[in-house]
């Protein structure tokens, strides 16, 4: 079976893909919080943050930047997005390959729950 985000990357599972890049994938969120709800993944299986390491270092950097591109192409960078990590059973990690919420096109509550 594997990881479920290694195999939308191998293109074993489907995805509805926004944005192919050589470091990261972007592909809208099978459960949408929000019109815009995207996860930006590393292609590199990384389980989350809390275990990136100093060699990942573009990695993330990719990371970051195909987010901003997603919010440009969802046209959410001007009224504004949240990007989200969620590390570990006490932020409800549920799949364990690094990914970056990017949600947008509707006014956020802060602090999340
Ligand atoms: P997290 O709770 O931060 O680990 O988020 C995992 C996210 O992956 C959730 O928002 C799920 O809705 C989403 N998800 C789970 N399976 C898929 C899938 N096959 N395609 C797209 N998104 C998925
Ligand atoms: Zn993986």
């Amino acid at each position: 079976m594997g990881c479920l985000f290694c195999n939308i990357v191998s293109g074993k599972i489907e995805a509805n893909v926004v944005l192919d890049e050589q470091h990261a994938l972007a592909f809208r969120d099978i459960h949408p919080v929000a019109s815009t709800h995207v996860l930006v993944v590393p292609k590199k299986h990384i389980v989350s943050l809390a275990d990136a390491t100093e060699e990942d270092v573009e990695i993330l950097g990719r990371v970051l930047l195909a987010a901003r591109r997603v919010a440009e192409i969802d046209g959410v960078h001007e009224s504004g997005f949240r990007t989200v990590f969620n590390n570990g059973p006490n932020a409800n990690q549920t799949v364990h390959h690094l990914h970056l919420h990017v949600i947008g096109g509707r006014v956020m509550k802060w602090p999340p729950g």
